[in-house]
């Protein structure tokens, strides 16, 4: 397997866990499964090593995740916020999973912050912060969870990590892969899969559950976005989809009913960027997706004050959904510019 950690990194996470016996896993606020992934899977691999660990997480974990193993042990700091208090505050370790800085923890950011014990970041985000005493940060995995399971490898811990530990990584690396489809920059990420697949998971049931499973109301109000608010701009090869916060609601809107929806009018011939502009309670949520390279991030940031990546970005908009939808439109002729090549025309009727 080729070796992409420092050795002294790991010497020192080996000589950080020796010495730790009360151990916090925690992720980003809205965990998905790659979070979920990464701090269940070292959960799972630091219980058989005979230690205590403990998975907290900033917010509730959506119910498609429900399936992973270790998901009902997790505690929720929104929930219970003096227990998850006293856990961080009587750690040994703190293991920091799939986020670069505190911020990215909503309410538990300052509480990971001030905590008094050793911190190891374990993340794939550009752009670390400055917040752990040891920081594995490798923006080319596909997903925190190859990079936990690099880890456990190079600390010659694979006999260790059981089949609960191997289908929580597997979970992680399949949702931000999209099956292995996006953000595969090596293929020696397949090594990790057959390693993974050895420990005797069941990759076909994890995509199920965790790529292909949803609720009736999200089902529907995928349909109807797409039927009724798509909107296509041939000239600009955009697409925008708008959703009120009465559309919503008809629809029985839980928070992450919407998820993947941006991608879909990419799939048609000849559009290069898609915007989705919902309304939430107090602000307009701006996500966007491209291909080809058209600067998404550059758009979200000129407009709307947000960022992220080239080709994946998102901002918050404080107006209404039709200012967001005016601003927007206007501006989509000043980046003509940046659409690379001819692409397809689209044939809409
Ligand atoms: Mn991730």
């Amino acid at each position: 397997m080729k070796k992409y950690l420092s050795t002294a990194d790991v010497d020192r996470f080996e000589e950080l866990l020796s010495g730790a016996d009360s151990i916090v896993l925690t992720c980003h606020v809205r965990p998905d499964g790659d979070a979920m992934g990464s701090t269940l899977g070292l959960y799972h691999l630091l219980k058989s090593l005979g230690k205590k660990p403990m998975v907290v997480v900033p917010d509730q974990p959506p119910r498609v995740l429900s399936f992973m193993p270790g998901f009902k042990e997790v505690a929720v700091y929104t929930r219970h916020d003096p227990y998850c208090q006293s856990l961080v505050e009587n750690a040994d370790l703190l293991i920091c999973c799939d986020f670069n800085k505190p911020s990215r923890q909503d309410l538990m950011g300052p509480l990971t912050e001030s905590a008094a014990c050793p911190k190891v970041l374990i993340d794939h985000h550009e752009d670390p912060g400055c917040f752990c005493d040891l920081t594995f940060s490798y923006p080319d995995m596909s997903s925190t969870c190859e990079l936990v399971f690099r880890i456990i490898a190079a600390m010659g811990l694979y006999e260790e990590m059981d089949k609960a530990c191997a289908e929580c990584l597997l979970t992680g690396m399949v949702t931000d892969t999209r099956n292995f489809s996006v953000n595969i920059k090596s293929p020696d990420i397949y090594e990790v899969l057959e390693r993974l697949l050895e420990k005797g998971v069941d990759k076909t049931r994890i995509v199920k559950e965790a790529l292909m499973t949803r609720s009736y109301g999200s089902v529907k109000l995928h349909a109807y976005a797409l039927s009724e608010k798509m909107e296509i701009f041939p000239r600009h090869h955009a697409s925008i989809i708008t959703l009120s916060l009465e559309e919503l609601k008809r629809f029985h809107y839980e928070r992450g009913d919407s998820e993947g929806l941006v991608n879909t009018p990419l799939e048609i011939r000849g559009v290069v960027s898609s915007f989705f502009l919902r309304e939430d309670d107090d602000c307009i949520k701006v996500s966007a997706r491209s291909i080809n390279e058209f600067p998404v991030s550059m758009v979200c940031g000129d407009l709307f004050g947000g960022g992220g990546h080239i080709m994946a970005a998102g901002a918050e908009f404080h107006g209404t959904l039709e200012e967001a939808r005016a601003l927007l439109i206007e501006a989509l002729p000043e980046y003509d510019r940046y659409i690379k090549g001819h692409p397809d025309r689209i044939d809409t009727w």
